[in-house]
Formats: C-alpha cells, sequence, structure tokens
C-alpha cells in the first residue's frame, strides 16, 4: 500500500511493481496537485552531494525511461548557471575543478548567452551542467500513475482520502484496506496522518511564490539558474566562492536573503516560463502571497533575460515537507514506512530513494 500520488509515493510504486509485489496507491484528490506538478520540474543532479547526488544519478535513468514507456517529456537539456558577479564564476570554477567537464563546462559570457537567453548586461559568464534533465512537470505524475494502472497488480484509488494507518491496514474515508506494507509518502502533510514522526524529525512546510510567465519568442533551452541558487544547492553551496557571495549580499541584496530566494527558471512544452521562487518555512503557515515577493522575481527576471515584455500568467503557492536532514525514512511499525523528501529535490531523488526503501521492505 502506498499512500499519496505525488512523485515520491508514485515512485515507491514504481519499485515495488518492478520488484514482483502488487501495489494499492491511495490517493485523497481525483489527480495529484502537490509540489510534484507545482515545481520546476528540474532533475537537478549535478548540483547534489552525497546520498542525494547518488539518488539522482539513479533517478536520471529512470525518468529517461519512463518518460519513453508514460509518455511525458523528459528532455536532456542540462543546466545553465549563470555568473554575474567574481564570486559566482570562482564557484563555478570550483565545482568544474571538482566534477571535470563531463559534469560541468565552463561557458564564456557569450556562450551563456547563446546557450541560455541570458542578457549579456553584466553577465561574467556560466557553466552548462549536461546531465540535468527538465520533466514536463504537468504531465508526469498523472501519465506515470496511468502507466502504473496498465502494469499487473497494481491499483490507484483517486479520492480516497487516508484518515489513519496501522499494520496491514489503512483506514480511509470510503472503508479500510488490507495490504502487508503501508508506505506513506504523504509529502508535507504527513503530520496528518503520523503527527510524531513527523514532528520527531522536525518537519515543517516550505511555502514557495511561484509565476509562470509569457516571453514572446523566448526559447530557453536549458533549465536556468542564478547566484542565489549557489547559496542553496550543496555542490555550489559548499564552495569559497558562494561563501563570499552570501557575506557580500548579507550587506547589498538582503532582501534576496531574506526571502531564501532561489531565483531560477525552467520552461514549459508550450514555451511559457516557470519562475521561481522564495521560501518560508512554519509548520502552519499563514495563508498570505507576497506581492512584494512576486515583485522581486518578476525584476529578477527582468533584468536576467534583459526583457521588459514579461507578462504573468499563473501565480501559485507550492508547498514541501522540509527538515535539516535531506530524506525521512521511518520504520513507524513493523507494517508501516515513512517516506518523505524534506529538502526540496524530490523530482531529482525520489525515483534513486524509493528503490532503497522498498528493498529495505523486503
Ligand atoms: C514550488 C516548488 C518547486 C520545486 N522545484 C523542484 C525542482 O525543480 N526539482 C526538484 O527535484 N524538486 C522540486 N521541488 C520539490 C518536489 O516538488 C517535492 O520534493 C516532491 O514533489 C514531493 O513529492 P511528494 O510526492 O512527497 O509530495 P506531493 O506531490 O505533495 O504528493 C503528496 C500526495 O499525498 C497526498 N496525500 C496527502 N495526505 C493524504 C491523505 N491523508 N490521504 C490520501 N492522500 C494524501 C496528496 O494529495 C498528494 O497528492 C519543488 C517543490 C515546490 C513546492
Amino acid at each position: 500500500m502506498v499512500v499519496g500520488a505525488g512523485i515520491v509515493g508514485l515512485a515507491h510504486a514504481v519499485a515495488a511493481v518492478e520488484r514482483g509485489m502488487s501495489v494499492t496507491v491511495v490517493e485523497r484528490d481525483d489527480h495529484a496537485v502537490g509540489a510534484s506538478v507545482r515545481n520546476f520540474g528540474h532533475a537537478c543532479i549535478t548540483a547534489q552531494t552525497g546520498e542525494a547526488l547518488r539518488f539522482a544519478e539513479h533517478a536520471r535513468g529512470t525518468w529517461l525511461r519512463l518518460g519513453e514507456q508514460a509518455g511525458f517529456g523528459v528532455a536532456e537539456c542540462g543546466t545553465v548557471v549563470a555568473a554575474r558577479s567574481g564570486e559566482e564564476t570562482a564557484a563555478l570554477e570550483e565545482l568544474a575543478e571538482l566534477r571535470g567537464p563531463d559534469q560541468v563546462r565552463l561557458l564564456t559570457a557569450d556562450e551563456t548567452t547563446s546557450t541560455a537567453a541570458v542578457s549579456a548586461e553584466g553577465l561574467h559568464g556560466g557553466a552548462l551542467l549536461p546531465r540535468d534533465l527538465r520533466v514536463d512537470q504537468r504531465r508526469a505524475a498523472a501519465a506515470i500513475a496511468a502507466w502504473l494502472t496498465e502494469q499487473p497488480g497494481v491499483r490507484v484509488l483517486w479520492g480516497t482520502p487516508v484518515l489513519s494507518v496501522e499494520d496491514g491496514l489503512v483506514r480511509t474515508g470510503r472503508g479500510p484496506l488490507h495490504g502487508d506494507h503501508v508506505v506513506v509518502c504523504a509529502g508535507h502533510d504527513l503530520d496528518r496522518i503520523i503527527p510524531d514522526a513527523a514532528e520527531a524529525d522536525g518537519i515543517r512546510r516550505c511555502v514557495l511564490q511561484m509565476l509562470q510567465l509569457r516571453a514572446a519568442g523566448l526559447k530557453l533551452g536549458p533549465a536556468l539558474l542564478t547566484g542565489t541558487s549557489m547559496l542553496r544547492y550543496p555542490a555550489l553551496a559548499g564552495t569559497e566562492g558562494a561563501r563570499a557571495l552570501r557575506e557580500r549580499w548579507s550587506e547589498q541584496r538582503p532582501e534576496l536573503l531574506a526571502a531564501s530566494v532561489n531565483h531560477m527558471l525552467t520552461q514549459l512544452p508550450d514555451g511559457d516560463l516557470v519562475v521561481g521562487d522564495t521560501h518560508t518555512y512554519a509548520r502552519t503557515p499563514e495563508p498570505w502571497s507576497s506581492e512584494e515577493l512576486d515583485e522581486l522575481l518578476l525584476a529578477e527576471t527582468r533584468a536576467l533575460l534583459g526583457r521588459d515584455d514579461l507578462a504573468v500568467v499563473r501565480r501559485w503557492q507550492g508547498v514541501y515537507a522540509s527538515a535539516d536532514g535531506e530524506f525521512l525514512r521511518t520504520r513507524v511499525s513493523p507494517g508501516v514506512t515513512a517516506v518523505a523528501v524534506t529538502s526540496g529535490i524530490g523530482m531529482t531523488t525520489a525515483f534513486g530513494l524509493a528503490p532503497t526503501v522498498v528493498e529495505s521492505l523486503a
């Protein structure tokens, strides 16, 4: 039994069915509308470290295979990281030194503008991370769920809220369900089902503001990261360059640090840009979006692309589970395991994490 049909739950169902198990996925909504469809669709592989990097590398292969089998877009377009200061260039050089040219290709300013539609204004250079992927996040979860239901021994129950779980038993609003093992993948709502496991791991909700922008004729190609991303993704955040950048920004750009901005862009198949993000953390967040933060993202995007003609098509908030560690894996009882990606990298890592959890059940 898997609770939740977001990408983490679906990854567990895929891993289980590939190991010959029968699986029931139980989802409260009619289709996935959580973090797994609200994100950038960015498999940010190269900028991870440690266990997350191993999961991400494994997940890369699964995304490519599932994209083919389930019929949704997975682009091997890589990521461009734009450097607009000496510190950012230094951070990219350190990463290139560490990882080598197969994973990190340094770009001149001219190469950066021609690879990722970035404005030349104030640009020092950049790097291409060719192993990263861009997944069609608006279609992936639904397509994987549909593909799963075609596999022997799998069913996905939509519109079925889970009220509680215990060994061998899932109580739902539609009655009880029975199975040998229950894996709870309810994302940030883990605390609604197993509050003690969420609390023990210090889970909070991280709320992100996001924009969908229309920029006529713009062809982005790769995902696009900026200096703000260098302060977040561990392989870059650990560099001397990123440390120096944070120090300077604490004086010069405190608004970026206060909102934990990770200014990044991906392009949807229809050409619109997904732009974000800002981060606020709370166990129970306040419900308001901040116009000031949206304006900050817009201003940063206009400057990055050198375009004044960006139209806002949609605004939304995304929420994910956040804790000090990157992954929560708690055996709540012999037959119940709680799993969450607790660092905003579920699209990158879920398909690497899930096989390890499913194998530990066997
Ligand atoms: C704005 C934003 C941008 C992001 N960008 C990226 C990115 O580019 N790359 C990346 O790697 N990661 C990114 N992430 C993180 C990534 O999206 C998440 O880590 C991942 O989607 C979490 O998947 P999930 O399945 O745990 O959660 P969700 O997608 O939220 O799914 C949880 C599911 O559980 C269901 N559920 C909850 N409670 C119950 C219940 N009681 N009964 C039945 N069903 C229940 C929910 O309805 C939901 O469908 C981003 C996240 C956000 C919010």
